[in-house]
């Protein structure tokens, strides 16, 4: 089944972001496959993809010696996993956009490995302020890419923008099996 792969800096929002994508959803989740590590979880999603669940980035209180190990053990996931279709990376509309993500982006691009940014925490922004938050993480997307991949707007305290993103995977789902 198709895979897609939900990751972002620690208290990004990604475990709330979940809960919201897989409640009132056919959801099933499927424990670690035998051999797996227990650091990733996956959901079965209407019996069609599976959501799979990494492990935040970014700790600031970890030695370099465990920031190396996770690193290698998220870049070992995308470079093995086959069914993977695309990444969501998520990242906190409040911020400014954040080398950590940006060179996780990059390396993703030169792993010719597709990805959608989702924007969290939209509620914490007033409408003028999403609209400069965002309108610069696109320029900023631009010196990097020569288009803007595709992104979410989304705030699960108030339940926005998760049904955008899912039909999102619906369609390219559809698409694969066309
Ligand atoms: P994770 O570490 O990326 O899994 O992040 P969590 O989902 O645990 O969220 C981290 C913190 O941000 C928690 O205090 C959440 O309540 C808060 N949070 C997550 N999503 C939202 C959101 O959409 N809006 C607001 N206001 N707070 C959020």
């Amino acid at each position: 089944l198709p895979e897609y792969a939900f990751i972002g800096r620690s208290n990004v929002g990604k475990s709330s972001l979940i809960n919201m994508l897989t409640q009132r959803k056919n959801l099933a989740k499927t424990s670690g496959r035998p051999g797996k590590t227990q650091l990733i979880n996956h959901f079965l999603i209407n019996k069609t993809w599976h959501l799979v669940d990494l492990p935040g980035y970014g700790y600031a209180r970890v030695s370099k010696k465990a920031k190396k190990t996770f690193q290698k053990f998220i870049t070992d996931y995308f470079k093995e996993r086959k069914q993977l279709v695309s990444a969501f990376v998520l990242v906190d509309a409040r911020h400014e956009p954040q080398p950590i993500d940006l060179d996780f982006m990059i390396w993703l691009g030169e792993h010719q490995i597709p990805f959608s940014i989702v924007f969290t925490k939209l509620d914490k922004l007033k409408p003028n302020a999403i609209e400069k938050n965002i309108g610069h993480y696109k320029s900023v997307l631009l010196q990097y890419w020569e288009e803007i991949p595709p992104y979410f707007l989304t705030s699960s305290s108030k339940k926005m923008g998760g049904e955008d993103l899912l039909n999102y995977i619906d369609e390219i789902n559809q698409s694969l099996t066309d």
